[in-house]
């Protein structure tokens, strides 16, 4: 269960028992942005004034014991490209937009002090664990990620990159619109028919809805990865404006919240 460790920051249960890292999914709350970014806005790209979101990602780094140029944050394109993070890559996307990794929702590390974040709203974040070979990763995943299959390029990537065994993967899926108010039109159903296959679409009232959670934690199992290693938050981010940030909820003028994971430094 994702558990609140303060008014404006969540931490879910299975990741806590492991020492060596450090994680978060951050809400909308105790931060210094007006409205409507009110007020713990972590996105530099949302037209929320620069400060104020520099101010919010010193305060959530100083609370969780880092320093606000261990971000690591992307250029997020709902798209399903994952990155490796390395040396080289310490502090992009962390003061500014303009310096954020290029073109990609997901991104993988084994470099201890770097915090890798994704920026939400609506969108499926999800943080990747590898307690056996420290490997950590975090993705952000819409309808488009999700048929293109992030998920599952997220757990190929850390095979091939850092020979990490699926059953020994971790994976938070945090606060995201849900299946209760995901409602798609038939261009976005035809995709994930093709993709993904149907029986992900819940049909109720008249009208279309598509379950991100399922979706992701299918592709998720089908890779190796046990329902028993994946914790689901359950927050609806329409049904629960008043914690965190909604695109839909908000008819498109708000925050981002922020999903992140790091390995302390030694
Ligand atoms: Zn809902």
């Amino acid at each position: 269960m994702l558990k609140p460790y303060s008014k404006s920051i969540w931490l879910f249960e299975s990741l806590l028992t492991y020492k060596r890292i450090v994680h978060f999914i951050s809400s909308r709350h105790q931060g210094f942005s007006d409205p409507p970014y009110d007020s713990f806005n972590l996105s530099f790209h949302v037209g929320d004034e620069p400060e104020k979101v520099l101010k919010n990602r010193q305060l959530l780094s100083s609370k969780l014991g880092f320093l606000i140029e261990d971000f690591v944050t992307l250029k997020q394109v709902h798209g399903a490209n994952i990155v490796k993070i390395t040396e080289k890559n310490r502090g992009q996307g962390a003061f500014d937009y303009k310096s954020a990794i290029e073109a990609a929702d997901g991104m993988i590390t084994n470099l201890p002090g770097i915090c890798l974040m994704v920026l939400i709203a609506d969108c499926v974040p999800m943080l990747f664990y590898d307690p056996n070979q420290q490997i950590i990763g975090v993705a952000h995943a819409g309808w488009k990620g999700t048929t293109e299959k992030i998920a599952e390029n997220m757990v190929n990537t850390m095979v091939k990159q850092y020979g990490a065994r699926p059953k020994d993967i971790i994976v938070c899926i945090g606060p995201s619109i849900g299946p209760c108010c995901y409602e798609i039109r038939s261009d976005v159903i035809k995709e994930i028919q093709n993709n993904l296959g149907g029986e992900l679409i819940i049909f109720k009232d008249n009208r279309y809805y598509f379950d991100l959670w399922r979706a992701n934690k299918v592709q998720l199992f089908n890779l190796g990865i046990g329902y028993q290693n994946m914790e689901l938050s359950g927050f609806c981010t329409k049904c629960r404006r008043d914690i965190f940030f909604s695109f839909r909820g908000e008819r498109g003028r708000t925050g981002r919240f922020g999903a992140g994971i790091m390995i302390k430094r030694e």
